[in-house]
């Protein structure tokens, strides 16, 4: 089978050995007690539950009006404990609804829904409805990737199972044991889309993963509640960072550009997690909302890596020992994946929906060294694989120019992390963006009240 590529990337060491070939397991510590960041991605949430309130699992719990949002929901049964900021995995303090599990099975799920006979709103209601986001990392909500802008023409729908992160394997598991879950979410989200082509994307170190997916897509064909899939196919893209990254994969499969600045609908594409489009069958088959959580532990200073499955709002601390167990000289706990993944001050931090890891990292791994000056080797340029110039940006940023850091592209950087890897200063390129792009959003909410203001006078 041939193998998609696109220009630009590197080769960072996989390191995906200790967890790929290990089922993901079920894991609940005896500790019974879950803290839910209220909101996972979109606009705030407000709770819409209070202490003392008993609990289902699968009931709103949190919820916001706006379109832009979806809603929490309870990952266990028991009764809400407290209400209370806590370590998240942003690596900030956020409002958590605290839930001491009961031991029962107690659950509130959505009735089952049929997507090829409800209409398109139907449809998109129960997207939001069931909570789901992107769970690659983004968290950006499903049902608003779903319902691209008006006039926009859908061409492919594509089911992002690159995993290009080093350590992380849970997509690759998925894939492997609920296949036929993941090509349902791919005919559901053809269907809702209009896409007439649906593509199950995997890197070319996968390439064992075909037969499975090709099973599935079979099996699906001859669904007669799953129509859709005969246009559904398996791609190989070539092994290299950022493969997984939504505009590296659409250049490479379709060879379209998404314009700057623009979104992947601009591109005629939508591009879903495969964990993602997992949880979109769930929600429609079973009526279950995204509760439960599939990630990898792994990393030089684990003792037990693992994939693991828990309630959403499980403390990684809490993982530990009992479940997850480390050596001595942890320098450094990752949420998520090494090039894109946040580094965290402790293990407080709950799993949340767009976790797919968490490591634990030594100091060799993590190569914890000093920036220093830029050497202008360019290299950065090179491997940049949105064409930018990291350096340019980093330059005007340095010097408080927020108009040239624009004008070099700085809001055209998906924050990959690829120039860093490649930097010999270690020069802070990501985290200067991060900060950039804040200063950016900070400007124009400054804009925009000077303007209602304006208009109210
Ligand atoms: S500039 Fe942005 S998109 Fe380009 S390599 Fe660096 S982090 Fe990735
Ligand atoms: S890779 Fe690092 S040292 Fe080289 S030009 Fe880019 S920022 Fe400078």
């Amino acid at each position: 089978m041939k193998s998609y590529s696109f220009k630009g990337g590197v080769h960072p060491p996989e390191r995906k050995d200790a967890t790929k070939a290990l089922p993901i397991e079920r894991a609940m510590p005896s500790t019974r007690a879950v803290w839910i960041p209220i909101t996972q991605g979109g606009a705030p949430n407000r709770p819409i539950v209070q202490v003392g309130d008993a609990v289902a699992r699968g009931q709103r719990i949190a919820e916001a009006d706006a379109f832009m949002s979806v809603p929490v929901h309870a990952s266990v049964a028991g009764v809400v404990k407290k209400i209370e900021t806590h370590l998240v995995a942003g690596n900030v303090d956020a409002p958590c609804v605290v839930i001491e599990a009961d031991g029962s099975d107690r659950t509130e799920f959505m009735p089952p829904l049929d997507p090829f006979i409800c209409t398109r709103e139907e449809s998109l209601a129960r997207v939001r409805a069931a909570g789901i986001v992107g769970m690659g990392g983004a968290a950006f909500p499903a049902h608003v990737k779903l319902a691209p802008p008006k006039g926009t023409k859908i061409d492919y729908l594509i089911a992002n199972g690159a995993e290009c992160e080093p350590y992380l394997t849970i997509d690759e598991r998925t894939m492997r044991e609920s296949a036929a879950k993941v090509v349902d979410g791919v005919a559901i989200a053809m269907h809702l889309t209009g896409a007439q082509n649906g593509i199950v994307a995997l890197e070319d170190n996968k390439a064992d993963l075909v037969p499975v997916i090709e099973a599935a897509i079979a099996a699906q064909r001859c669904n007669p509640v799953g129509p859709g899939a005969c246009a559904i196919s398996v791609a190989l893209c070539k092994t290299k960072y950022p493969q997984g990254g939504e505009k590296m994969l659409i250049k490479a499969l379709t060879k379209r550009e998404v314009p700057a600045g623009g979104l992947p609908s601009g591109a005629g594409c939508v591009v879903q997690n495969v964990g993602t489009l997992k949880a979109i069958s769930e929600a429609f088959r079973e009526g279950k909302p995204l509760i439960d959580r599939a990630f990898t532990v792994s990393g030089g200073a684990c003792e037990s890596p693992r994939n693991l499955e828990a309630p959403i709002g499980t403390l990684v601390g809490d993982l530990i020992p009992e479940i997850v167990q480390l050596a001595p000289g942890v320098k450094k706990i990752i949420s998520g994946g090494p090039m894109m993944g946040i580094a965290m001050r402790d293990a407080s931090f709950p799993i949340q929906k767009n976790t797919s890891g968490v490591l634990f990292l030594t100091e060799r791994e993590t190569a914890l060294v000093d920036e220093s000056p830029c050497i202008r080797c360019g290299r950065c340029i090179s491997v940049c694989s949105c064409l930018l110039s990291p350096v340019l940006i980093v330059q005007a940023l340095k010097a408080g120019n927020l108009d040239e850091a624009k004008r070099c592209g700085l809001l055209d950087c998906v924050e990959c992390g690829t120039c860093a890897y490649v930097c010999p200063a270690r020069v802070k390129l990501v985290q200067r963006f991060r900060v950039g792009k804040q200063l950016v959003r900070e400007e124009r909410d400054r804009a925009a009240a000077r303007a209602a203001q304006k208009g109210a006078n």
